[in-house]
């Protein structure tokens, strides 16, 4: 069936339905295509907060919410990109608050807000309450709030659809719809629209320790790739400080925002001796580096491979009402009741830096600025405006989707307005997709093997050589690996050969695009030779911003070719300097 749209939204997460809020309000006719129902979409798991310098705790300015953005960023995030989100932010907390998100409130019933890792007063002073928040269920209620905003609007939605291909005009330079799987009844469909804005999330599923959901498949970064389209910055994966041990499960960094202490075997507070002036409160990046060189020499809490998140001190109140989600998930995980004991942490992979390139107004680049896709828009995780450069400050990743989301959505709905027309399908647009799904049908036992194999083994190589310490050795490692996965995964076998449901078959599509982007993190990391933020490589240590400040971009042919290309870095105020805390 053809389904016919002004605009198409892949993904109904915050980025998404905030996009497709402002298309829609901005006169355009808009479904929203999504794998999950959107109420499932990772966003309703996001816990601490969302950033703007509101001011309503303690003074603060845009400014510096702008300058911690860029120094977290390593200095590779586009300057010009997060004044516009800075600036920007705090109008979008009084939007979300007047479309109904529940806020918590402080004792002078204005928007309560807490510290988090890497923001500071005045450039850096000492740590500043940014992060607002509904107790540690914020992004569940910004969540429901925009889909309740997005179904009054009248946007249409198409539920359990998995976008499995980009439709672009026969010679390639324009985008004009999607192709989905319909989960429900195995059918295929055509979407056709003048405008398709991809927010498809991120992709930590790729490593085996993740907090990220299970549908967290970065489907749309390799979407993008078979089709040409390069992906930014890759190399920068997060990993949170604190994981659940052996888990995975987030522990939000507003346990620490609120007092919490991280202590090594010793009970050391040993941050304190590795960022003196905001200790836990460092960026992610730093923390979790940290945590595995107490570990590596041998402070990991009783000689194992974790340390503790002690919140013994900061009181029943606190843990009951601004932090009850996490300490339900330590009594109910791992049987600790963070009032009396401290919780056994680990990092684990949280966030994409990296991304499909986008301009501010959320128009994907196939090479560089200015060289837009007609048709074609991304936003939220799956996108690299790029904010977070080589590594993202938490609770700027909500603010990203709901400032991004926005403009995508009144640009897309400007462009409508302004008459941009629905480019006419290609010859038969299902056919990959139609040959991607036989071929999997078609795999017997005897060549193939269930996908869960492949997949464990890769989210153990992945994780094994390229997570927080990488090197030359560990990276060329993954990228043999990977070559191996790729055959693997075609072969995989589909027990079920039904239509309904069938997410056997679509677990197997998912295997297929984990090893693109998988390949697109290894390589970019081998390429990139130096240290910076998040990507810590053992043999190039330092920072070398005479070659390296500049973004990647990454082109493949989901056959194992590549090649890298790069772009510059957006400068405007913010010189780079070495990055102290
Ligand atoms: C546990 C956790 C806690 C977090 N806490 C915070 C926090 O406190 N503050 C903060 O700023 N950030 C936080 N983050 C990060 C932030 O929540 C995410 O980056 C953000 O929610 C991603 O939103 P999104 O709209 O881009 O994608 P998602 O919310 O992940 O939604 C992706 C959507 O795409 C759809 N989709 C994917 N593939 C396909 C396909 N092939 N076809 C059709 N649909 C598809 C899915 O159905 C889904 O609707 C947290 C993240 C996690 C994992």
């Amino acid at each position: 069936m053809t389904f016919n749209h002004d605009v198409i939204v892949v993904g109904a997460g915050g980025a998404g339905l905030m996009s497709a809020l402002y298309a829609k309000e901005g006169g355009a006719d808009v479904g929203v295509v999504s794998k999950l129902h959107p109420l499932r979409s990772h966003t309703g798991a996001a816990q601490g907060g969302i950033s703007a310098a509101l001011g309503n705790e303690e003074e603060d300015h845009w400014l510096w919410h702008a300058f911690d953005t860029v120094k977290g960023s390593d200095y590779l995030g586009d300057q010009d990109a997060i004044t516009t989100m800075c600036q920007d932010a705090p109008r979008t907390i009084v939007e979300l608050e007047q479309y109904g998100v529940p806020f918590s409130r402080n004792d002078k019933g204005k928007i309560s807000q807490r510290r988090f890792g890497g923001h500071t007063r005045n450039f850096g002073e000492s740590p500043v309450k940014r992060a607002c928040h509904a107790a540690d269920r914020t992004g569940h209620t910004i969540l429901h709030t925009l889909y309740d905003q997005c179904t009054k609007q009248g946007v249409r939605f198409y539920d359990e659809f998995q976008v499995l291909d980009l439709i672009m005009t026969p010679d390639g330079e324009e985008c004009c719809g999607v192709v989905a799987y319909e989960i429900l009844t195995g059918e295929i469909h055509t979407f056709h629209a003048n405008i398709v804005c991809f927010a498809t999330g991120g992709y930590g599923r790729a490593f085996k320790t993740t907090s990220n959901a299970h549908a967290s498949t970065g489907d749309g970064m390799s979407i993008m790739l078979r089709n040409g389209i390069p992906l930014e910055d890759m190399e920068f994966v997060q990993f949170h400080p604190t994981g659940l041990y052996r888990l995975g499960i987030l522990i939000t960094e507003g346990a620490r925002g609120e007092g919490g202490i991280l202590r090594n075997s010793e009970g050391e507070r040993f941050m304190e001796r590795y960022a003196p002036t905001v200790k836990d409160l460092a960026p992610r990046d730093m923390v979790s580096q940290c945590i595995y060189k107490e570990i590596r020499e041998g402070r990991g809490i009783n000689g194992k491979d974790y340390v503790h998140l002690d919140l013994t001190h900061v009181g029943d109140q606190v843990l009951d009402r601004k932090l009850p989600e996490i300490s339900e998930f330590s009594r109910t995980y791992m049987g600790i009741n963070p009032k009396e004991q401290p919780i056994p942490v680990v990092p684990t992979c949280h966030y994409a830096m990296g991304g499909i390139p986008t301009d501010d107004d959320g128009r994907v680049e196939r090479a560089g600025r200015g060289s837009t896709i007609p048709g074609l828009y991304a936003a939220g995780e799956c996108a690299c405006v790029s904010i977070h450069g080589a590594n993202r400050l938490g609770t700027n990743a909500l603010l990203e989707l709901v400032v991004f989301g926005r403009r995508a959505g009144m640009a897309m709905a400007d462009e409508i307005r302004s008459g941009k027309k629905r480019a006419p399908l290609p010859e038969n647009p299902e056919k990959t997709t139609r040959d991607l799904l036989d071929d999997l049908m078609s795999n017997t036992r005897d060549e193939g093997e269930p996908t869960v194999n492949v997949r464990s083994d890769l989210q153990a190589s992945m994780m094994d050589n390229v997570s927080v310490f990488r090197n030359e050795e560990t990276l060329e490692a993954a990228l043999d690996d990977i070559e191996g996965f790729r055959e693997r995964a075609k072969n995989v076998v589909v027990e079920d050969k039904g239509k309904r449901f069938n997410t056997d078959l679509m677990d197997a599509v998912e295997i297929n695009f984990m090893v693109d982007y998988a390949e697109a993190i290894a390589a970019c990391a081998d390429y990139r030779t130096e240290s910076r933020g998040a990507h810590s490589r053992e043999d190039y240590q330092q920072r070398n911003d005479d070659d390296w400040l500049r973004h990647t971009l990454f082109y493949s042919d989901g056959e194992g070719h590549y090649e890298f290309d790069d772009k510059e870095v957006v400068l405007t105020r913010f010189e780079p300097k070495e990055r102290k805390y």
